[in-house]
């Protein structure tokens, strides 16, 4: 099993092999083609698994894909805390300095002051990862603008549930287009997280590692 047998582009595949990764992970190899595809996702795994680049290579792929054509936020991901932000945000940038397009990447969370954020945001961003509390803010500011998401990812899912995000994650729902891609990951899958799988995807394909 190669990353290029799963559909990923040329330009993918090199960024992929400059950050030094040559096999996907079992999670990977089941979540990129579907990804690639358009479908929706459900994702069973740990940390651990490599979950991070299989939500994350579909994404870039469609987003080298759309350049020049369409414009504005094209993927935002919600985690349920800074240090999953910005471990997540980073990972995303490891890949993009290797691809052959400019694309920003976004790394917001709450706790800290929202102006430097609302600052690093104008002229737009093209991925966001976002703690969803601060996303809102963000959104009620008019700083970030989510009409033209194309996918969405919830990644833990169950610790955004956790942590008391139900009532955020709503909020950001209502702001996204209807027409968009889901890929959502979780370790475990308690009745509170299969509701929102349910309510969220599409004829998921789905993945368990
Ligand atoms: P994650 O579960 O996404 O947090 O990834 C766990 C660790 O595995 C991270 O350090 C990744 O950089 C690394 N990783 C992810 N996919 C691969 C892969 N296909 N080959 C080698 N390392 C990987």
């Amino acid at each position: 099993m190669s990353f290029a047998s799963l559909g990923l582009s040329p330009a993918l595949h090199d960024a992929i092999a400059a950050i030094g990764y040559t096999t996907p992970t079992p999670i990977q190899a089941a979540a990129i083609p579907a990804a690639l595809q358009g479908r929706d996702v459900l994702g069973a795994a740990q940390t651990g698994s490599g979950k991070t680049a299989a939500f994350v290579l579909p994404m870039l792929q469609a987003l080298l894909a759309r350049q020049g054509t369409r414009r504005g936020l094209h993927g935002l991901v919600l985690v349920p805390t800074r240090e999953l932000a910005a471990q997540v945000g980073e990972a995303i940038r490891a890949l993009v300095q290797h691809l052959p397009s400019t694309i920003k990447v976004s790394i917001v969370f709450g706790g800290v002051s929202i102006n430097p954020q609302m600052m690093a945001l104008r002229g737009g961003t093209d991925i966001i990862v976002a703690t969803p509390g601060r996303l809102l803010d963000l959104a009620r500011h008019n700083a970030v603008q989510l009409a033209n998401v194309a996918t969405l990812v919830l990644d833990e899912a169950d610790k955004l549930l956790d942590m008391g995000f139900a009532e955020e994650i709503a909020e950001v729902l209502a702001l996204l287009p209807a027409r968009r891609q889901n890929l959502f990951f979780s370790a475990t899958f308690p009745p509170a997280v299969q509701e929102l799988a349910e309510k969220l995807l599409h004829d998921p394909l789905r993945a368990e590692v």
